[in-house]
């Protein structure tokens, strides 16, 4: 069977889905998209699922609001209002405050109120997207398919591209997108390669609870064994990513509860009254991939089939939201003017791309160097640099645009 799109997108993540969205929105509405997941929608949807959170910059929020996602995330998202960063010790550190930087909360409904971006429980990301997808009456979904070919060039017609079903099923359209995960098999079909390197550390995510307030603080504590993040959730909650070493991380996840929390609250210190762990520990394998093309023809790449980063900074999905934006608006700009959905997209897509990617690929996989140096007299540069960021008012308002997502999308052209 020959099933006729104008774009399919392989992965029902959340890069794939918000690009389902984002596509099917174009042309008042008209683009069909066929959206393929190898998981059953049951596993696909159920919330809580990789027991994450995502940091969601300001930039990131005004996106999801154009998509029309963000009114349900919002009264579940958290406002981060200061980002501290700190050295092992926690005596040296830079505050960055949101109301100091003019940050408006994007939220309407509370005025006044400053913010660098949002911590939003994956689950519950997952299903507003998902939602959205299920809502889009020209949307479909086919799950539980696994994708087993690719052809770029149908011999049915020269301007289609073919998806190949494990079920049998030949999808056809102008534009595919590869939204399938950091070992993308798509990717693999069209032959594009990619460079991984393993980090020797996993994530283990979790939630705790403290008993004082947070105050929108978001904590990155870089210790010797690795980062610690410690993210504002609504209420005395936190959303946790502890980053440590391989041969340590399956000990840590599995150690009873108290003894975990008694080893969180030696590293973090009382900032946050006495902590204790709620729910489940998970454990990620900490990855830097980066795939040699971008795009190819009629397939193009987002999410972590293109890039796969550290988590250091929170950065991955708001880089991959990106991805999509871009990804619509060119394809949007065709449409308007008539033209093949993927004509020249590979290329203008690619050159968008690339430097925003590269520089945090750079960004991202050099704070993680910076922070495992122990070397004394590198310590020290690294506590003397802490000292004059604080000192900087510059400095931190650099920052700040750059955990907005704010100069990023600035330098696309997808904001002012
Ligand atoms: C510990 C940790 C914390 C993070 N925190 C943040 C953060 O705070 N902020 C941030 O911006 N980013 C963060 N990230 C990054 C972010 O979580 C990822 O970038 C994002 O989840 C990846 O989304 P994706 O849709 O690209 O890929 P995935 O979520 O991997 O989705 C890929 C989809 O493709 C499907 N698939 C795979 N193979 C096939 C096939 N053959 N056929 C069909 N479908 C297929 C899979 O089933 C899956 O649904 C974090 C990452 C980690 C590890």
């Amino acid at each position: 069977m020959i099933l006729p799109f104008d774009t399919i997108v392989v992965g029902a993540g959340l890069a794939g889905s918000s690009a389902a969205l984002a596509l099917a929105q174009q042309g008042g509405g008209s683009c069909r998209v066929c959206l393929v997941d190898v998981m059953p929608a049951s596993a696909l949807a159920a919330a809580g699922r990789d027991g994450r959170t995502t940091a969601v910059a300001v930039a990131t929020a005004d996106w999801l609001t154009d998509l029309g996602v963000w009114p349900e995330l919002a009264p579940h998202a958290e406002p981060i209002r200061a980002i501290r960063i700190s050295d092992d010790t926690a005596r040296q550190f830079v505050h960055f405050e949101a109301s100091k930087a003019g940050c408006q909360d994007p939220r309407r409904d509370t005025p006044g109120h400053a913010a660098l971006g949002f911590i939003i429980d994956n689950g519950l990301f997952r299903r507003a997207v998902l939602d959205a997808v299920a809502r889009h009456p020209n949307i479909t979904v086919q799950t539980g398919q696994p994708v087993t070919g690719f052809i770029p060039h149908s011999s049915l017609r020269p301007e289609w591209a073919e998806v190949l079903l494990a079920s049998g099923v030949t999808l056809t359209a102008a534009l595919v997108v590869a939204a399938d995960g950091r070992s993308s098999p798509l990717r693999t079909l069209a032959g594009i390669p990619a460079a991984m390197k393993r980090y020797p550390h996993d994530a283990l995510t979790f939630t705790i609870a403290h008993t004082l307030p947070h105050q929108g603080i978001a904590h990155e504590r870089f210790l010797p064994e690795g980062p610690l993040a410690v993210l504002p959730l609504p209420g005395q909650q936190a959303s946790v990513v502890w980053m440590v070493r391989q041969e340590q991380s399956a000990a840590l996840q599995h150690v009873a509860p108290d003894v975990f929390a008694h080893a969180l609250q030696q590293r973090f210190g009382p900032a946050l009254g006495t902590l204790s762990l709620s729910g489940v520990r998970h454990r990620y394998p900490l990855w830097l991939g980066q795939a040699r093309h971008l795009a190819s023809g009629r397939l193009v790449l987002v999410g972590e089939a293109a890039h796969a980063l550290h988590p250091i900074a929170g950065q991955g999905l708001n880089v991959s939201l990106r991805d999509v934006a871009v990804l619509a608006r060119l394809v949007a700009d065709n449409r308007r003017l008539g033209l093949d959905p993927a004509q020249g997209v590979s290329d203008a897509y690619t050159t968008l791309r690339r430097p925003d990617i590269l520089t945090m690929v750079a960004a991202t996989d050099g704070l993680d160097r910076l922070f495992q140096v122990t070397f004394p007299p590198v310590r020290w540069a690294r506590r003397a640099g802490l000292v004059a960021v604080q000192r900087s008012d510059r400095a931190r308002a650099a920052f700040m645009r750059h955990a907005m997502g704010v100069s990023a999308l600035a330098r696309l052209g997808l904001k002012s």
